[in-house]
């Protein structure tokens, strides 16, 4: 036999990674850029610059943000590309503070807005980095603007400069509140996925078990009943083997829809692990526990054949009642261990309570014999 060709590689469709954060940036450069021409036009003004420095200060104004876009879309790292276009932005910058004579009022302005912008996305590496980029593009104008003084602002270099002043730090506002809104916005989404489990739906090991040690405080401290039930199907492993392992999620999907079905709203159902689920019931004493733990198994036996992938399914389940012998939740969690365990040795399919108390009672009296063993030994 042949091997046939090999499958054509699925075209990726997932965007670079930096895309979002270079669109985000694109009308901030935009804006910024324009307004800050307004302020460094009226400065160059002031001191009477020469022809090319306007033509310059067009480039920098509307070609700049365009070209930064540009480039950093087509780039392999959109993000990487968005950190050299900041840098750039640094530099220009740099070369307008010398254009305009270090103008104070101009010079003031765009230095903070740089710093703010570049501390914000880049934190105080891209601030440090930022202050040389600065560096280079004065040491650029230097030579070419003579390097002279202008050191009070006109009234007219004032006004020019208060759009600036009043608008770009409102963009910085409203990126950091998007960035901030999207880290929430995905920090749910990572909750949920740690507290799902994805193939039955109900809760995750890990959050099931926050919610006993929860309930086993609440229960505890208000002197309130509460009952713990682990189910566990009976040789699932069977059914992997005969029905194949589609077969077998099916059945753990139809057992942990059946458990959410059979549970009130305040009760809660984990998937444990591979074939065993935990009930947690608040406020159920230990007869009405066993009575939840026989619906299951014959609602589980009323299920239609064509539902139940393997004919006959069966669980077992251990219950454990709390009672004050109980220390903790991870003891809790042993009783009704151990019952499933006996559930499964008397020949599954069949339900199982800890005697919490005898075995408890029972337990501290080894502990006290191995103790004063101890004590007239020593
Ligand atoms: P017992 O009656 O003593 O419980 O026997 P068992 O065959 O059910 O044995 P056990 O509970 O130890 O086996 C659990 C099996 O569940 C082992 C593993 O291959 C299978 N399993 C665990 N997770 C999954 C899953 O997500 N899907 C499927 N199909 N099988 C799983
Ligand atoms: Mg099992």
């Amino acid at each position: 036999m042949t091997a046939g060709p090999a499958p054509a590689s699925l075209p990726d469709r997932t965007p670079p990674r930096g895309s979002g954060f270079v669109k985000r940036l694109y009308w901030p450069r935009m804006v910024g850029m324009g307004l800050a021409m307004i302020m460094v036009g009226a400065a160059l003004n002031q001191v009477g610059a020469p022809f090319w420095a306007w033509i310059m200060l067009l480039f920098s104004g509307f070609v700049w943000p365009q070209a930064a876009y540009i480039c950093a879309m087509r780039s392999d790292s959109p993000y990487h590309a968005e950190h050299r276009n900041l840098l750039f932005d640094s530099a220009t910058g740099g070369f307008w503070l010398v254009a305009i004579g270090l103008n104070p009022v101009p010079s003031v302005l765009m230095l903070t807005m740089l710093n703010m912008n570049n501390a914000s996305i880049g934190g105080m590496r891209l601030l440090v980095r930022g202050w040389a980029a600065k560096l280079i593009g004065a040491f650029v104008a230097w030579p070419l603007f003579g390097g002279y003084l202008e050191l009070s602002s006109s009234l007219y270099v004032v006004v020019a400069s208060i759009p600036f002043m009043m608008i770009c730090p409102v963009f910085v506002g409203v990126i950091s509140h998007q960035l901030s809104q999207q880290l929430s916005h995905q920090k749910r989404r990572f909750e949920a996925l740690s507290q799902r489990d994805a193939l039955s739906g109900l809760a995750t090991r890990g959050y099931w078990e926050i919610r006993l040690t929860e309930e086993f405080s609440r229960a505890r401290r208000y002197g309130r009943s509460a009952t713990l039930l682990l189910v566990d199907i009976d040789h699932f492993k069977r059914i992997n083997d005969s029905h194949g392992h589609l077969h077998g999620d099916k059945v753990i999907r139809l057992i942990g829809g059946l458990l959410d079905a059979q549970t009130r709203a305040v009760d809660f159902v984990g998937r444990y692990g591979g074939d065993e689920f935990g009930l947690i019931l608040p406020e159920i004493p230990l007869g009405n526990a066993v009575k939840v733990a026989q619906r299951i198994q014959s609602e589980l036996a009323a299920v239609s054949v064509s539902e139940k992938p393997g004919s006959s399914i069966t669980v077992s389940i251990g219950i454990a009642e709390l009672s004050s012998q109980v220390l903790n939740s991870r003891e809790w969690m042993n009783y009704a261990d151990r019952a499933l365990y006996r559930a499964k040795s008397n020949g599954r399919n069949c339900i199982c309570v800890a005697d919490v108390d005898r075995v408890a009672t029972t337990a501290r009296r080894a502990t006290g014999r191995q103790a004063s063993r101890a004590a007239t030994s020593a």
